[in-house]
């Protein structure tokens, strides 16, 4: 039976990621063909990750000895915020990735927050609940030692151009069509399907089905089939970042720290080869000139140090996939990266169109299906990462202040979190109920809202009594981290390892 063909326009992180899914699960009755030009090039920012990279690598088979060396990589046990709330004792907080045996300590922390909650002097700062917080503080490698009986989930930080390029080059092995052509212009059939893109030269690439990995550029999705773009600006206001990056640590974190500055927030992401710092900021409250000063500040850059200012436009796609066109990456939305969620929600994106596809569900009730849920992502990721806005206590800024007196429009599901919290309610239970633990859990809702010390004045407070107490044994906790993490290998170690037994060919 003769394949029907597939065209993937686009090939950054997101197209190779989708050419490598697709190749892998319906490249029996599909020719997977992927065009890109290399005159536009890729974004090349995006450095953190969240597990959901290591669920793709181990998806399509590729090992990070094989990976991780190619494209400078680290690993990230989760995301340190410094200098978000500016409370007392609430400087800094980490937002780990899940370790299973942190579900016990989340119910301890879950405990002590409901008595500080209600007024109690308890200890419910998250950071000595967190197990990937105590691996990142030391700087040890979180991939489960051998026999280890825990999972640990951890995710990755990367050069961004160089994963682009390990995955073009694995996918190109592994059978896809590969096409530097510049697309100019796109030919809709009389049934408004895409029947063809068009190259400068008036060349006609046909296909049945059309995946627009074109990035912020939308070629298909919002060019071609004019789906309209919902924006996010109102509620996340940050719309324009500069990078830099400085010479590599001898010992490199495990951990991004994502640092509240001025008029946004920077973060510093340990590559093999280097530390990138990005600064995400809101035009309307500082210039790029000033921006870029406040981030050679903090990465504590010389005036020769080359930065790179880019535009970014916050929101998403009112329809996702549209007639014979998914939309994947950068052209479907984007969330400015204080959780590094995008290639997260690009890898969701395309795993739940294979599921769809590759079963032949593509009647318009499954499209619609699709649309809601992929939305439904979207806007749950733009309300987790509202809130740190939301719950800020910082006062040298009106950035700041007006992000917390006077915000943009507060969805209905972030203001019954904050009722329930304030009411001394069932949080897990209201997250259920609302259908939004399933893009941040329960724990990462207790993480966030400890972390930025949302509760009682410290100087309301009441003492605990031994009953209050409970269970709850902060050195117990303390010292089972100590034991376990005998166990785990530094992270230098660990890299150094990756680095060598690929040289060797091992
Ligand atoms: C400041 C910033 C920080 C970020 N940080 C993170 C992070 O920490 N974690 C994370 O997960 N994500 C992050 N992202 C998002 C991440 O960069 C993207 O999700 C990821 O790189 C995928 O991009 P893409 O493949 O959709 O688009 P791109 O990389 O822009 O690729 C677009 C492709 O389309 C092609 N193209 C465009 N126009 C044409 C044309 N006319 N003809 C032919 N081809 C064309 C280009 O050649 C290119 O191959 C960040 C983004 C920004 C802006």
């Amino acid at each position: 039976m003769k394949k029907k063909k597939l065209i993937i326009v686009g090939g950054g992180t997101a197209g190779w990621m989708a050419a490598l899914m697709l190749q892998k699960y319906v490249s029996d009755c599909w020719d997977i063909a992927l065009i890109e030009s290399s005159k536009r090039g890729v974004i090349g920012v995006g450095e953190g990750s969240t597990p959901a990279l290591k669920q793709f690598f181990d998806e399509v088979g590729i090992p990070e000895e094989s990976w991780m060396p190619a494209c400078g990589a680290t690993y990230k046990t989760g995301i340190t915020f410094d200098s978000w709330a500016g409370k007392t004792g609430f400087d800094s907080y980490f937002h780990p990735f899940y370790s299973h045996f942190d579900r016990d300590h989340v119910k301890a922390l879950v405990h002590n927050s409901l008595l500080r909650r209600a007024g109690k002097d308890a200890h419910a700062h998250p950071d000595v609940f967190s197990y990937n917080h105590y691996l990142a503080k030391k700087k040890l490698c979180p991939v489960p030692p051998y026999h280890f009986p825990f999972e640990i989930q951890y995710g990755y930080h990367f050069d961004a151009g160089l994963l682009a390029q390990f995955l073009k080059k694995t996918a190109v092995e592994r059978g896809v069509n590969h096409t530097d052509r510049l697309i100019s212009d796109v030919q809709l059939g009389a049934d408004g399907q895409i029947a063809a893109v068009i190259d400068e030269h008036g060349e006609h690439y046909c296909a049945d089905w059309f995946i627009d990995c074109s990035g912020f550029a939308a070629l298909l999705i919002g060019g071609a089939l004019g789906v309209p773009f919902k924006s996010y600006a109102d509620s996340l206001w940050n719309d324009s970042a500069v990078t830099l990056a400085m010479p590599a640590e001898d010992e490199p974190a495990c951990e991004t720290v994502s640092t509240a500055l001025k008029h946004g927030w920077a973060w510093r992401i340990p590559l093999q080869s280097r530390v990138g710092y990005g600064y995400v900021y809101s035009s309307r409250y500082t210039s790029r000139e000033d921006a870029e000063a406040e981030l050679r500040a903090h990465a504590a850059a010389g005036a020769g140090t080359e930065v790179r200012h880019l535009s970014m436009r916050v929101g998403r796609r009112e329809y996702h996939w549209v007639k014979n066109c998914v939309a994947v990456g950068l052209s479907q939305g984007f969330i400015e990266p204080l959780e590094a969620t995008s290639l997260a929600l690009t890898q969701q994106t395309i795993s739940r169109f294979i599921h769809a596809f590759k079963d032949g569900n593509t009647t318009q009730d499954f499209v619609d299906i699709f649309n809601r849920a992929v939305n439904k992502s979207y806007d749950d990721v733009r309300d987790y990462i509202s809130v740190h806005f939301l719950t800020n206590s910082r006062t040298d800024s009106p950035y700041w202040v007006d992000n917390r007196e006077r915000p943009g429009p507060v969805s209905k599901e972030v203001k019954a979190v904050f009722s329930c919290w304030f009411d001394s309610g069932d949080l897990p239970g209201l997250l259920k109920h609302l259908k939004i633990d399933g893009a941040y859990s329960n724990h990462s809702w207790h993480y966030i809202l400890c972390g930025m010390g949302v509760f009682p004045d410290a100087a309301d407070l009441s003492p605990v009594t031994e009953e209050d107490r409970g269970k709850v044994d902060l050195e117990r906790i303390c010292d089972f981290f100590n034991r376990c993490a005998i166990n785990h290998e530094s992270h230098k170690d660990a890299l150094e390892k990756l680095v060598n037994g690929s040289a060797s060919g091992n």
